[in-house]
């Protein structure tokens, strides 16, 4: 079986290299092309023909590729269907900010979470994606772009610590000085609410942003929306947030999707108010985005405004999330592994 070379670190590349038969150096000017967007073996000019030969036996790169592109009318946001090797499909939006631009990874191909409201469980979980895969998204929107990519949120689709090793892996690579070189505050993950991997995650003591799906303050109606929440109630998740608050220092962003009917009342902000209140922490509200099978509708403007100053009236910082990429089902919670649209 071919390996992609894109799952191996720095080390397991000059590793690989020597196993070979080669002296390890090479490992590292191959980590170079690939990262540079060598396309082949072939484009690695400073590689000898013989050790060529043996990576194209032995190994393949990347393992992607651009099936479909979406590009938003909007505001510039595009959408990727890649095309995995096996033949399944996952979802990849690049978002452009003042700051540079930010490429949305999926971890999964599908998810198993089962959230009430979001597209990417509709088909349920396939696999897991590879570290190669995870990163492999970042390099093909970057080579499709042009630029560099100085942002990663994993915000696709898929439930990142439900593929923690593989997730975590990717993002050393995307760390790497050698590969992407994206630095650790510049990667965001987003959990649906996994209160064990939270507390390892803590324990790595890393520099990354993590973001929780709350979406409900009480048990009774997060269970609703969300069934990881029989698995980890909100209890259990809070007190796994005041730990890796402590551990490192981080502030901690609570989303929050406003739906309408189903969990917009003030008296719901006010019981959140009180379950955040005294933590490190952030609310990003975000207006429900629609997904067909859901039967979900957005909270009106004035509802998410009273909401949200609601909250602030407890001292807390809110902001609301802005939509990008609506025209082409590329907002939050609207990726899926099948081409639709
Ligand atoms: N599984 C992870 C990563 C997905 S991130 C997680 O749950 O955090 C995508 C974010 O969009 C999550 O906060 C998710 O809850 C939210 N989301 C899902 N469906 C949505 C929808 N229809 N409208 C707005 N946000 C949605």
């Amino acid at each position: 079986m071919k390996i992609n070379l894109f799952d191996l670190s720095l080390d397991e590349l000059k590793e690989f290299v020597k196993k070979l038969g080669e002296p390890q150096f090479r490992g590292k000017q191959i980590f170079e092309w690939m990262y540079r967007g060598a396309e082949n073996f072939e484009d690695m000019t400073n590689i000898p023909k013989s050790l060529r030969e043996k990576l194209f036996e032995n190994s393949f790169l990347g393992g992607m590729s651009i099936f479909e592109k979406y590009v938003s009318k909007i505001d510039e946001t595009r959408k990727y269907l890649l095309q995995l090797n096996d033949g399944n499909f996952i979802e990849t939006v690049l978002m452009k900010y003042e700051y540079g631009y930010t490429v949305c990874v999926s971890s999964q191909v599908g998810c198993k979470m089962g959230c009430k409201f979001c597209a990417s469980t509709v088909n349920g979980w396939v696999r897991n994606l590879t570290p190669g895969e995870i990163v492999g998204q970042v390099l093909c929107v970057q080579k499709d772009l042009g630029q560099r990519i100085s942002n990663v949120v994993m915000m696709g689709i898929g439930e990142p610590f439900d593929n923690f090793e593989n997730v975590l892996k990717s993002i050393e690579l995307m760390n790497s000085p050698e590969g992407l070189g994206i630095g650790q505050r510049h990667i965001s993950v987003s959990t649906c609410g996994l209160a064990d991997k939270i507390r390892t995650l803590a324990d790595m003591k890393m520099q990354i942003t993590l973001l929780i799906s709350l979406h409900a303050p009480s048990d009774e109606r997060r269970s609703q929306i969300m069934p990881i929440n029989n698995r980890f109630n909100i209890n259990e998740l809070m007190s796994a947030c005041d730990y890796y608050i402590k551990e490192t220092s981080r502030r901690i962003s609570f989303e929050y999707t406003l739906i309408s009917g189903v969990n917009d009342t003030l008296e719901e902000a006010d019981t959140l108010a009180r379950l955040v209140k005294g933590k490190l922490c952030h609310i990003n509200l975000i207006p429900v985005n629609k997904v067909e099978e859901s039967g979900f509708s957005k909270s009106s403007r004035e509802r998410v405004e009273a909401f949200k100053a609601r909250l602030e009236k407890h001292g807390l910082v809110a902001t609301v999330r802005r939509e990008m990429g609506s025209d082409i089902n590329a907002a939050c919670g609207q990726l899926r592994n099948k081409k639709i649209n």
